[in-house]
């Protein structure tokens, strides 16, 4: 059986190769996978075919995009980690079910899942592979290792030492781990340091070798200015957060450390949503309809001061040559970060300087180098996946058009 293409047309593409804009364009799939991108002219199917033709008219496609920090068991509602660690692993699955699918409607046709408990994140993978409910396409480290009482503890797999960190390693690729979670630094969960390295240079170095050795990328939660300074030297392949934050608890850029990152060319993924980004959105809107307490007052002005520091140091990275090792993460379930609002990171990073077409780079073809899945995903170019968006204006030009999603294909079918 010949396979019948697939024809999609649209006011224009956007392929995430960093080409311009193609405008009334077309895209032509067989089966899984994209077969031409091109002007409408150039693609008309011969009447012998029977292609399907599916119209998007005043609409543009732009290559899915991809998330490289969740948190699928947390369901992102406000809780403190304390309280969300309280729900059983049953819980956490239905959260994560409930998580997958306002990604998805969201845009988001891969991601990674950066530290769930024990088995929470293999099960996921494992349940969307089967096809048991919509899904994003999933990358998992199943747990993040940490230190005794480290950040995320509770996810049951701390180690400490070279020896039990190599041990940690092997047992995760074991299980089924796609990558390896590190916690560098403490963090949001009770009895942690976040300006504070968590593990030495060396324990870093373990970590990575090992998981280097059975062929898996490392990405590790650097929030302590020492911890980025130890991934950096240990190997690392994708710093998140990077806040450059001193044991005081106060953010001071360093640019030498900053020249560090561009020379060893480690992927940084900036989570600037995390500074407090929602709660900016909600308080805001909320003085423009029904007022803020005083109390609401306040906590809008330390939440903005803090998005706007880390808004100013993301600027100075760019400026020190980062700009083509930043990708998209969310690090959504944690705190109040609800799933279905990495656009939130993309208002932000614009704010930061740049542009939108650097901006969909970023959250496709970049993210996708960075997560080792360049192969598959991140373009729309002859060869790949048929992952592909249906957008509300040009995303090139105009970074709010990701926030208007009106279709979303995988593999050449239409989810939502
Ligand atoms: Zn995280």
């Amino acid at each position: 059986m010949p396979i019948r293409p697939l024809i999609l047309t649209c006011a224009g593409v956007v392929d995430g190769t960093g080409s311009p804009a193609i405008r009334d364009a077309a895209i032509r799939i067989e089966g899984e996978r994209v077969v031409a991108v091109g002007p409408v002219a150039t693609l008309r199917p011969h009447p012998d075919e029977h292609a399907t033709v599916v119209d998007h008219p005043g609409l543009w496609i732009c290559p899915g995009l991809i998330d490289e920090h969740t948190h699928l068991g947390l369901a992102g509602d406000g809780r403190a980690y304390e309280e969300m660690a309280e729900d059983s692993d049953e819980m956490m699955v239905l959260a994560g079910v409930m998580n997958l699918g306002k990604h998805l409607r969201s845009g988001v046709t891969t991601l990674r899942d950066n530290g769930a408990r024990n088995q929470i994140g293999f099960t996921l993978r494992d349940g969307a592979k089967r096809g048991y409910f919509p899904s994003p396409r999933m990358l998992v480290c199943g747990r993040p290792i940490t230190c005794t009482g480290g950040h995320f503890w509770w996810c049951n797999e701390e180690a400490d030492g070279e020896a039990e960190i190599r041990k940690a390693v092997r047992r995760l690729v074991h299980e089924g781990a796609d990558h390896i979670k590190i916690m560098a630094s403490g963090g949001g969960t009770r009895g942690t340091i976040p300006g504070r390295a968590s593990y030495t240079e060396s324990e870093m170095h373990a970590a990575i070798h090992e998981a280097h050795l059975f062929g898996r990328l490392t990405v590790a939660h650097c929030r302590a200015k020492e911890s980025m300074v130890h991934a950096v030297n240990a190997g690392l392949d994708l710093m998140e957060h990077a806040e450059f934050l001193d044991p005081d608890g106060v953010m001071r850029f360093d640019p030498e450390i900053a020249a560090m990152m561009r020379e060893c060319g480690v992927y940084i993924s900036p989570t600037l949503q995390a500074a407090g980004y929602p709660t900016v959105v909600a308080l805001r809107a909320k003085r423009g309809s029904e007022g803020l307490t005083k109390a609401e007052e306040q906590r809008l002005k330390a939440a903005e001061e803090r998005v706007e520091t880390r808004v100013g140091h993301f600027r100075q990275m760019l400026d020190l040559g980062l700009l083509h090792r930043m990708v998209a993460g969310s690090d959504a379930g944690c705190g109040n970060l609800e799933f279905g609002h990495l656009d939130y990171d993309f208002h932000l990073m614009h704010r930061g300087g740049m542009s939108a077409m650097q901006i969909l780079e970023s959250a496709t073809r970049i993210t996708a180098e960075a997560i080792g899945f360049a192969a598959d995903v991140g373009t729309l170019e002859p060869g790949k996946l048929a992952d592909l968006i249906v957008v509300d204006g040009d995303p090139s030009s105009d970074v709010t058009a990701l926030s208007r999603v009106r279709a979303v294909y995988q593999t050449g079918q239409r989810v939502v």
